[in-house]
Parts: C-alpha cells; structure tokens; sequence
C-alpha cells in the first residue's frame, strides 16, 4: 500500500508493535477529521506505533494525543506469553518497560508536542477526567475484564459526531480478539454509534 502520511518514519515498520500499515492509514484518517472535535485518547500505546500515526494526524491541525498506557505490558506480553518481547524487559525492576521505547519512538518523529503520555492503568487515569474526546482508540488489555473497564471507563467521553476505534476485533471465535468483540458488540448494541468501516481488525465507529 502506498503512503502519503507526511512525516511517518521510512523505518515505521521496524517500530515494534501490533498494527498493519492499513490500520495505520486508517487511525490517521479518522484523526484528521476527530482532532478538529477534540483531543484523541489512546488506551494502549506500547512502543508508539499507532501513537505516531495518530500523533501525525493531529499535529496537522494543532490537535493533541492523549497516549495512556502503563508500560508494563498487557497479559500477553509478560515472561512465558507469546508475545513476550525480552528487549522490553528491565531486569533490575524484574517487569516490562515499554516506556522508554515510547519516549524514544515519539521524539524522533517529532511529535513531543502533539502527544502526551499519560503513564497509568486505565481505571485510575479515568477517575478525574472531564474533557470530550474527538475520538477514543482502544488498544489496552485483552482480558475482559480490561476491555470492559476501558469501555465503561471512557467510551462516555466521547463527544457526538466523535470517533470510537477498537482494535483486534475478530469475528471468528479461534482467533486472539474475544474481548474487543464483546465491546465493539455492546457499542453496536447501545445504539449510539454507526460503524463507519472495518479495516483489518480495525474497527471504527462513530458517535452519533
Ligand atoms: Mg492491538
């Protein structure tokens, strides 16, 4: 697929990371026309990959990124999961450090003035916060449990006319996306959003 993002890295596929170069093309469209709603919020950032392409979008239109993630990796990212990645691992702490990884992604594409990382679990960011979201991509944890908390935690935030992106969402049952699934499905069920498109396991809906 050919490119035309200003500004995305010539090395974006060596940033490691979960997301195909479509799903990229597609965060970034839906963030042109969401910044100019509001901030865009991001559960799940790990090493920055989508982060930049949301972050490019943005900082075309003086918009901003939220990027909430813990650093210390999903379930499946710990020691003995399958996509445990050593290089991540700071062994002095003895835990998954994808924070300078982050930091380091985001500096060199120049976007520390577009995205600001908001280094905490899901459920304690979501405590004070107040502001309305252009748009919500959810990309945390795949447990229910945390595919719920960030749904019910956030998805609320989001402003009308704004959009709710979901990755890893799966039809087929034998494949890693239950979670996702079960949230985009309840979205679809609420009755406050149509689906915009599907791209990959990229599903993007929008408030009505
Ligand atoms: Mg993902």
């Amino acid at each position: 697929m050919s490119n035309t993002i200003a500004g995305l890295p010539a090395d974006i596929d060596q940033i490691k990371g979960f997301l195909s170069a479509a799903e990229g093309q597609a965060l970034y469209d839906s963030a042109r026309q969401a910044s100019a709603l509001g901030p865009v919020l991001e559960i799940g950032s790990y090493c920055g990959k989508s982060t930049l392409y949301l972050g490019l979008a943005c900082r075309e239109l003086g918009g901003t990124v939220f990027a909430l993630d813990h650093h210390r990796g999903s379930e499946e990212h710990q020691e003995g999961e399958f996509f445990h990645d050593p290089d991540l691992f700071d062994s002095a702490e003895g835990q998954m450090d994808t924070f300078r990884e982050f930091r380091r992604n985001i500096r060199n594409a120049g976007l520390d003035d577009t995205v600001v990382p908001v280094v905490s679990d899901s459920l304690t960011a979501s405590r004070h916060w107040q502001s309305p979201l252009g748009m919500l991509f959810i990309d945390g944890g795949h447990s229910l449990d945390a595919a719920l908390t960030d749904y019910r935690c956030w998805s609320g935030h989001i402003c009308r006319g704004g959009i709710l992106a979901i990755h890893d969402v799966y039809h087929d049952p034998h494949k890693d996306g239950q979670a996702p699934w079960g949230i985009y499905q309840m979205a679809m069920a609420s009755g406050l959003y149509e689906k915009v498109q599907q791209v990959d396991s990229l599903a993007v809906l929008r408030r009505l």
